[in-house]
């Protein structure tokens, strides 16, 4: 879908006054480009390809705007600023009852990322945060998930090119996606962590298939990757040889600091809409909904806390897997509170809307896995932060 409306903006956002000045001018343009912004009131049933094209129409409306520009570094295309007022703008759009494109997600975990590790690539980042362009992130094989560190999709330095063979899975949007960035073996099998190398790699190279993968939530929302002899240039590789690891271990951070900190905002203005549902039976369902609340409570709190700490360029410990907990018990809890509330509606109804509250229950369920699952977490908690003893 193109952009038909042009919002240039009469001055540019307030980066460099405070947070609180920021989000008032935000808000203000929210209600004075209402009328624009009216279609992505709700979320959009359809296949990925359909809601990443409805989203772009969004994201370059924010982007053009200057909005999500902000807090962005100008070499890839920002307004600079602090880097919160990112945290700002997803926020106060889902207050203002708007969808926060699934995309973003990705774009605040691989932005920063790409921004630490390869400078030669910042000008590239423009086309993912302003939404022309989906990147994925191909970390998990079949038989390495948890286990992430025996993986065995193998590059090889050939001349000034890199040769790919093996197989991801699991790889969320890849079939939309332009760009991977791949976590491979250059070390020994044996390397384990240390072997590993991480390179930014274009789809379309031959070589490389991508198959989706239909999910519970009747999307196509994952997908499989194979590489076969893809050539790829010397310059795809992110930081250095072997030390894949790092670079892998440092977007964790973000998944557990940015992207959980507009997933909750996404679920509380969901809880909201939920209990603004016509037929929600607020009564019924208090229970529910008071355990919705209390979790969400607890990740704004977590998430926001690391947020400032990845600001400040703190490196996070062990600790931020309790985010991560919250992020999959938050995502259950929301969902759950919006099924007691619709009962039994969003179970088995077929009215208008209905459709979307049933797939975002099914992605709740899948919340404890995506990431590191619940268990993997909790088995760090216990022993890394807790050193709690080991039976
Ligand atoms: C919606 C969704 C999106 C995803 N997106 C991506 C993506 O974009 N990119 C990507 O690379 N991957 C992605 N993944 C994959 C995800 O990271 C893996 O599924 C996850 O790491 C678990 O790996 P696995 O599926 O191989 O399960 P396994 O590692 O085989 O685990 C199976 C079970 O054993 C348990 N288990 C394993 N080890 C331990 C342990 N040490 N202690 C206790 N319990 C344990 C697990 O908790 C789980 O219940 C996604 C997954 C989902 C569901």
């Amino acid at each position: 879908m193109s952009v038909v409306v042009s919002t240039q903006p009469v001055s540019l956002p307030p980066v460099d006054g405070s947070v609180a000045e920021f989000a008032t001018a935000f808000r203000e343009w929210l209600a004075d480009n209402a009328a624009v912004l009216e279609p992505h009131r709700h979320p959009l049933p359809g296949t990925m390809a359909e809601v990443f094209a409805h989203e772009q129409r969004l994201r370059r409306l924010l982007w053009d705007a200057g909005w999500t520009r902000s807090g962005w570094p100008p070499e890839c295309g920002g307004l600079g600023g602090d880097p919160l007022l990112r945290g700002v703008v997803l926020e106060e759009l889902a207050a203002a009852g708007y969808s926060i494109p699934e995309s973003c997600g990705l774009a605040e975990i691989i932005g920063p990322t790409i921004l630490h590790f390869a400078p030669a690539r910042h000008g590239e980042l423009a086309a993912m945060l302003r939404g022309d362009e989906l990147w994925c992130q191909g970390f998990s094989e079949p038989e390495a998930g948890s286990d992430l560190a025996s993986l065995r999709t193998r590059a090889t330095r050939d001349g000034d090119r890199w040769i790919l063979n093996g197989q991801k899975i699991w790889t969320s949007r890849g079939h939309i996606a332009r760009r991977i960035l791949l976590l491979a073996r250059t070390g020994t099998p044996e390397s384990r962590h240390r072997g590993l190398s991480m390179f930014l790699v274009d789809l379309q190279t031959p070589g490389i298939t991508v198959r989706p993968i239909p999910c519970a939530d009747g999307r196509e929302a994952l997908s499989e990757v194979f590489f076969s002899d893809a050539a790829i240039p010397a310059d795809a590789l992110v930081g250095e040889v072997d030390g894949g690891w790092a670079v892998a271990m440092y977007l964790l951070q973000f998944e557990r600091g940015n992207f959980a900190w507009q997933r909750q905002a996404w679920l509380r203005s969901r809880l909201v809409a939920a209990l603004n549902e016509p037929d929600a039976d607020a009564d019924a369902a208090a229970e529910a909904v008071g355990e919705a609340y209390l979790n969400l409570l607890a990740l704004r709190a977590t998430s926001l806390d690391t947020l400032r700490r990845l600001v400040a360029g703190e490196q996070l410990g062990p600790a931020i897997s309790v985010v991560k907990v919250l992020l999959s018990t938050t995502d259950k809890a929301v969902l759950d509170a919006a099924r007691a509330l619709m009962w039994p509606r969003l179970e088995i109804g077929d009215e208008p809307g209905t459709g979307v509250w049933r797939q975002e229950w099914w992605f709740s369920r899948m919340a404890s896995v995506l990431g590191g699952t619940v268990e993997v977490q909790r088995d760090i908690i216990a022993n890394r932060v807790l050193a709690l003893p080991k039976e």
